[in-house]
């Protein structure tokens, strides 16, 4: 039988990524990943070595590793993905750095639009018991991975509804509109490539130059502040003076757009 730590060699080699290859054979094992480096001279049991090459040959095909696991890590917590929703990534963790340092640590009324598995809203929940958020998605499918991950996470309390942008809470008024929307162009070749071909069309493309709902948001998001509340939006590397433009146009100001971990600009606020 395969000794645990050859096989481990072997499939990073396979999949040319040695973390990869520990995600999934801890999988295969229904273990930690840190289980594995206690226990590499050990050998792999037949039904775990089954279950590996199944997982292998799946990221092989492509599929994203998050779908393969069914979870990603997001902010120090971890979320339930499925190919309903958006994998969460790394540059959003900007959206929470500048929602915790502008927004008061007390009652806040905020609303995450285009929530998908929910990583936004209930990092924030998790990490402002004060706050009162709502977390709204077009999809169906997304709203139930989000409430799934609200159950494990013990964030019941945030509030969710199926809604068209801010369609849903016409009326309403809030002091915070957070937004990981689509802003991928619709012709942009990414959109054929690696994880971004299994995702979720709806979560990714917005129209020919990628602005489309990034322009509806804005423009119903003035409505829908309080008096000096804050719109924080991602959005394409090349996309922060088009979102600052649509903003100040919406009367909107304070306008700032900042730079992720990659030195790239990813969020505008205002
Ligand atoms: N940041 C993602 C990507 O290009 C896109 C996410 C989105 O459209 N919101 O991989």
């Amino acid at each position: 039988m395969p000794v645990i730590g050859e096989l481990l060699s072997c499939c990073g080699r396979q999949l040319e990524s040695r973390l990869e290859a520990e995600l999934l054979m801890a999988q295969s094992l229904d273990r930690p990943r840190a289980w594995l480096y206690g226990h590499a001279d050990e050998e792999l049991p037949h039904a775990a070595a089954e279950r590996l090459a199944t997982l292998v040959q799946r990221r092989l095909a492509g599929e994203p590793v998050a779908y393969i696991l069914g979870s990603r890590e997001f902010f120090g917590r971890d979320f339930l993905v499925n190919p309903g929703v958006l994998i969460p990534r790394p540059e959003t963790e900007l959206v929470i750095e500048l929602a915790l340092q502008r927004l008061p640590l007390g009652p806040c009324r905020l609303i995450d639009v285009g929530t998908g598995s929910g990583c936004i809203a209930l990092t924030l929940a998790a990490e402002r018991p004060a706050w009162e958020i709502t977390a709204v998605d077009l999809s169906p499918a997304a709203l139930a991975v989000c409430a799934s991950n609200a159950q494990r996470l013990g964030l019941e309390r945030v509030r969710r509804l199926e809604s068209d942008l801010l369609g849903s809470v016409a009326g309403e008024r809030f002091d915070a509109i957070v937004s990981n929307p689509p802003y991928v162009a619709a012709g942009d070749p990414h959109l054929a490539r690696g994880d971004l071909r299994h995702e979720p069309a709806c979560a990714l493309s917005a129209g020919a130059d990628g602005l489309a709902i990034i322009q509806r948001l804005i423009a119903q998001a003035r409505e829908t502040l309080e008096p000096g509340g804050w719109l924080i939006v991602e959005h394409g590397h090349d996309q922060g003076p088009a979102v600052a433009g649509l903003m100040a146009r919406s009367g909107l100001a304070e306008i700032a757009t900042h730079r992720d971990l990659a030195g790239i600009d990813r969020v505008t606020l205002a």
